[in-house]
């Protein structure tokens, strides 16, 4: 019998490739080993699912179990993939300790990323929590939930939540500190500060958002954000998460490197993503920032593909693209390569909508590297252009991020 086409990861890639895959090939063997549970939801609505009123449950779209009946594919879930030779054509998994292999006729990297962590000191630094799954997510629910049954200011959020009086804190709003403003950071914080808590928001820049908005596109962001209640810790650092002490306003104190020490009852890591390339490179794949992929997504290795927050695409430039719509894309063209018909993928131009209801964002930001200059002709439109003075990047803020398309259109004609 021939050899499955074998996914690793049970994310968007994995899971998007396997239902495309199907669309032209219903009967070729398809196995999915993912370390997770393997149910399929929407990443993005992690940062917004308070505003949803949704607990970590309610997040999951389809069970993995209907998932992979549907697509009719083996999922292995709760499995760890510990290593794979691309030329013997064989995987290695671990399940609760139990060691075994499998061969594969194409193999599929969905590996996705990793949250970065920053060296920070205390006795409470193994407390800062991420949220880069379903499972982040879950617990980080669960360490507001906890934090809100020691305060005597419990959220409506939690129904069944019974606050039977201070045990360690003084009463009064659940403190959440977060590290980073970027992205991630900045969803959270609009998130988290509609749903009730008190936020705090550490960066070394000396705004939100730095790296990707014009300056004062970012200026608006960080006014929008602290008129809700957010509160700034630009250019500075958290040096130490500690416990606090007895009757503290919270459970823990968070210093920084200005010299300042703030409560937190919760602590979120949101630096970034570095592309999860640890199966790659033990094989000996080329790897940068992420699974090096040509046009068709090949790896270094023949009949071993990357796509997803894993892998550094030749057809964007050699960028990492950790976003849902490079992964549509690539998809789709990684599934007519596994049908056969070898395909390359077409990026078109895709904006990244931030999910910051204090001030909508639509952002698409020029090429890294790229020579030019911000420029603002009208009310929350940023238009960055080149050197040239072609338009290669543009940001909309507020009601005009309905102008998406024709944006779209004037970056298409610098193409
Ligand atoms: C909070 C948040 C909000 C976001 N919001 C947006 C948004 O609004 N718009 C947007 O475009 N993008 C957004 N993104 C990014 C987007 O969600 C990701 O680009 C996308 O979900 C990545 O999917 P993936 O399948 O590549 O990786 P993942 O979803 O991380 O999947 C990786 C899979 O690989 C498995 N795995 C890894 N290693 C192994 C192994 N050794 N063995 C077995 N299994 C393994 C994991 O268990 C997992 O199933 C957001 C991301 C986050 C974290």
């Amino acid at each position: 019998m021939m050899n499955p086409i074998i996914i690793i990861g049970a994310g968007l890639a994995g899971w998007t490739t396997a239902r495309e895959f199907r669309k032209l090939d219903a009967t070729t063997p398809v196995v999915m080993i993912t370390a997770d549970g393997g149910d399929f939801y929407a990443k993005p609505t992690l940062s917004n699912a308070f505003a949803q009123k949704k607990a970590p449950d309610q997040l999951v779209v389809t069970p993995a179990a209907k998932m992979a009946e549907t697509q009719n594919i083996t999922l292995m879930a709760h499995t760890r993939v510990t290593s794979f030779d691309p030329y013997v054509k064989t995987v290695t998994l671990d399940k609760d300790g139990v060691v075994s292999s499998l061969d594969f006729s194409s193999l599929v990297l969905a590996t996705g990323a990793q949250a970065i962590r920053i060296p920070v000191a205390g006795d409470a630094a193994e407390k800062i929590l991420s949220v880069n799954s379903l499972d982040d997510f879950t617990a980080f629910y669960g360490a507001l939930k906890s934090a809100c049954s020691q305060h005597n200011d419990c959220l409506k959020s939690y129904e069944n939540n019974s606050y039977t009086g201070n045990k360690n804190v003084a009463s009064g709003p659940v403190n959440i500190v977060i590290l980073g403003a970027g992205l991630i950071g900045c969803e959270f914080a609009n998130d988290l500060i509609n749903a009730g808590y008190q936020v705090s928001v550490v960066d070394p820049a000396s705004r939100p958002l730095a790296a990707l908005l014009p300056e004062t596109a970012s200026e608006q962001l960080r006014e929008s954000l602290e008129n809700l209640g957010v509160q700034w810790h630009f250019g500075t650092t958290a040096l130490s998460v500690n416990k606090a002490a007895e009757k503290a306003e919270s459970a823990f104190e968070v210093t920084l490197a200005n010299g300042q020490t703030i409560p937190a009852d919760v602590v979120l890591s949101a630096i970034g993503l570095r592309a999860d390339t640890r199966l790659a490179v033990a094989a000996g794949l080329a790897c940068e920032r992420g699974i090096q992929v040509d046009a068709a997504l090949q790896t270094s290795a023949p009949n071993v593909y990357a796509l997803g927050d894993s892998a550094q695409y030749a057809s964007a430039g050699n960028t990492t693209l950790p976003y849902v719509m490079p992964i549509m894309n690539a998809a789709r063209a990684l599934a007519q390569t596994l049908a056969g018909q070898k395909t390359d993928v077409v990026f078109p131009i895709m904006p990244v909508a931030v999910k910051t209801p204090a001030l909508p964002l639509m952002i698409a930001p020029p090429k890294l590297g790229s020579q030019g200059r911000w420029t603002s002709t009208e009310p929350n439109v940023w238009l960055f252009n080149s050197e040239q003075n072609a338009v290669i990047g543009f940001v909309l803020a507020g009601a005009q991020t309905s102008k998406r398309a024709e944006m779209v259109k004037l970056l298409q004609q610098a193409i």
